[in-house]
């Protein structure tokens, strides 16, 4: 038996007692036998969560990027590392083996040394999905600086807020970015983020739409004609365990942002484990995960975790309706793809298209499928279940948090049988709680509760960038010595868990909790229903109500509002109970959604309950036009 991959479901049982009754060896014998250390740790784990204060394999000396690349040259230099596939199919795609990317990184570590970074200064990469991105982050990991990156679609003032927040010294950019028929001004957009940032000293751009941009002289600089310069050897700096890895931020839109910070080794040793696992990954699988790099899942699943685990990973630099809407499908088919890793919004999005699109691709190298992000509703799950995985792939539900580093509650394919709209059972070395609100644990199945985590796992944030106070209070403070998650889940009879959505977004109707994840879904069953999302608004008798925003499928035919009301307040009310039955329904042709693709409730709570004057910057959301048109014919 094998601790670090896990074959079956009685293995996984297995090793899953094992890693709650003896944690410490659990994850020292992983880390022993799959890593390269250039010394050993002196203590496994040191932590307190009233604190709170965690520190994994402390005394440890490695550099994560040797264990990304120099380790997997000799059985695995001329495998291929990133496949890259760019927005417009006509441009060929590439095929970077171990070895380039090797050499790529130590020449932009070089860069990096001779433009003044050294370790420990912060990083921020503001880049669109090319192998630049990935080149760059590794770089700073083999320098030891820290890298921040930040989504190349947010706007300049989302990017200065994160650049001041972290007191970057640099930002590496490129001209422009494609998406699509669009090709974005990243470069005019730093410019104008770059008017309050103190810290920058120097830009670095990489070419890529030939835009023509303003370079500032002594501060911007073409990064080609320096890389050419560099020397493609460039030795590992030593980094103890617990030194920043990197800086990330999570993608809520308001508020101040949460910069998390992620550290060295357990960072590795838990993103490895997990990517292992959860996919199954084995040479000479072909695995893609379609979320963007600026995410944690990018960090975790398209950089690090694969390349730690020698795979190859597709990094997709285009969207899902460019040039059509059966493009994903399409590089799937051209790069024979057996791992897809992607979100319930693009499920849904690309599920209201025509199956037409899909069926003109061959599929069967695909061997399994996962979704992340969000609570996948069932009608979105079938659909991905049916016509991509052909029902003979499993649907890896994964749920984590960019304060996680790494997936916590997810199926392991061919060991835990799936059902719809389950996250399923822990990771090994995750240890969840589920609370009621008196702070009490509740035990035992049948429960529901807010999710907490009763132990440490390795690649659990350390702190929030420059405020580990908010980092204690976020976190730490709501349920005492244990980590808040800030989600709340059901555990059933059987003892799987269900996500049901943020505990911010719970309504209480007439005394009884209602999560938004479980009344979505059952709106979405409705077969004219494309996405629903539901809040609560203030109501003089039940205390609240619940008020449902609906998108219907595009189907041509005019159907009767008040009739589709019914309808789904009748499936509410079978598959729920009539408790959750909506008060209203209004029928709106968008949602407003964060740049990664979730529902913002918040907003759609303020409009809910007539406070449109509150509904603060709007301009971060990824279609703000939306939220005009569902003020104008709310109910
Ligand atoms: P912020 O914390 O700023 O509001 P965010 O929570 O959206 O942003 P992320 O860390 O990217 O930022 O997302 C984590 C959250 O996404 C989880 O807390 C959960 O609410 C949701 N989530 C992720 N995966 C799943 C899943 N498989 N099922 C249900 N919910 C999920
Ligand atoms: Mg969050």
């Amino acid at each position: 038996m094998s601790n670090y991959h896990i074959k079956g479901l009685e293995e996984y049982f297995q090793v899953y007692r094992k890693s709650v009754q003896q944690p410490e060896q659990f994850w020292a014998e992983i880390a022993e036998e799959n890593f390269v250390w250039r010394k050993r740790w002196d203590q496994v784990l040191q932590w307190d969560f009233h604190k709170p204060e965690i520190q994994w394999f402390q005394g440890a000396q490695l550099n994560i990027t040797e264990n990304c690349l120099d380790r997997h040259l000799y059985a695995l230099g001329d495998t291929t590392a990133i496949i890259f596939e760019p927005n417009d199919p006509s441009e060929p795609a590439q095929h970077i083996t171990y070895k380039e990317l090797h050499s790529r990184v130590c020449k932009m570590s070089n860069v990096l040394k001779d433009q003044g970074i050294q370790r420990g200064d912060r990083v921020c990469v503001y880049l669109p999905m090319i192998p630049d991105l990935a080149v760059t982050m590794l770089a700073c990991a083999r320098i030891g600086a820290v890298h921040s990156v930040v989504f190349a679609g947010f706007s300049s003032t989302a990017l200065q807020t994160r650049i001041n927040d972290a007191s970057c010294k640099m930002v590496i950019t490129s001209d422009g970015s494609y998406r699509g028929t669009k090709s974005i001004d990243l470069k005019g957009i730093l410019d104008e983020a770059l008017k309050e940032t103190p810290s920058i000293e120097s830009v670095l751009v990489v070419k890529r739409t030939g835009t023509e941009v303003k370079m500032k002289e002594n501060r911007d600089h073409w990064l080609e004609p320096l890389l050419e310069k560099a020397s493609d050897h460039c030795p590992i700096e030593m980094m103890e365990a617990e030194d920043p890895l990197f800086i990330l931020y999570t993608s809520g839109s308001t508020g101040k942002p949460k910069g998390m910070l992620h550290t060295t080794a357990g960072y590795m040793v838990y993103s490895a484990y997990t990517f292992k696992n959860v996919f199954q990954y084995q040479q000479p699988d072909v695995y893609w995960c379609s979320a963007d790099i600026g995410w944690i899942t990018g960090h975790s699943y398209i950089v690090y975790g694969p390349l730690l685990n020698g795979a190859t990973s597709l990094m997709f630099e285009g969207v899902p309706q460019y040039p059509h809407w059966g493009r994903f499908w399409e590089v799937i088919d051209k790069h024979k793809v057996n791992q897809f890793y992607t979100a319930p919004t693009s499920i849904r999005a690309l599920a209201k298209e025509n199956l037409s699109h899909v069926e003109k691709y061959d599929l069967s190298s695909l061997k399994i499928l996962g979704t992340v992000g969000e609570p996948i509703n069932e009608e979105a799950w079938h659909w991905y279940n049916d016509n991509i995985g052909k029902k003979n792939c499993p649907i890896v539900d994964s749920w984590f948090q960019t304060e996680n580093g790494g997936i916590m509650i997810s199926p392991i394919p061919f060991a835990t049988p799936t059902i719809p709209t389950f996250a399923t059972l822990p990771l090994p070395g995750i240890q969840p709680a589920l609370m009621n609100k008196d702070g009490e644990e509740l035990k035992g199945n049948q429960v529901s509760g807010f999710l907490c985590m009763k132990f440490p796992w390795p690649g659990i944030a350390r702190s929030i960038y420059g405020d580990h106070d908010r980092f204690k209070e976020t976190y730490f403070t709501a349920f005492p010595g244990t980590y808040f998650t800030g989600d709340g889940a059901l555990r059933d009879a059987t003892g799987y868990y269900r996500i049901t959505g943020r505990v911010d977004d719970v309504i209480i109707v007439s005394g009884h909790n209602l999560g938004t994840a479980p009344i979505e879904d059952a709106i979405n069953e409705h077969p004219a229903v494309a996405e629903s999302a539901i809040v609560g608004y203030p109501h003089d008798i039940k205390g609240n109500s619940l008020y449902g925003y609906v998108i219907l499928k595009e189907t041509g035919e005019d159907r009767n509002h008040d009739n589709l009301r019914n309808e789904i307040n009748q499936l509410i009310s079978e598959r729920i109970g009539a408790i959750a039955k909506m008060e209203k329904i209004q029928f709106t042709s968008g949602l407003p959604k964060t740049r990664s693709g979730k529902i913002m409730r918040r907003i759609l709570r303020k409009i809910a309950s007539g406070e449109m004057d509150e509904l603060g910057d709007i301009s971060t959301l990824l279609n703000p036009e939306v939220v005009q048109e569902i003020i104008d014919t709310r109910l």
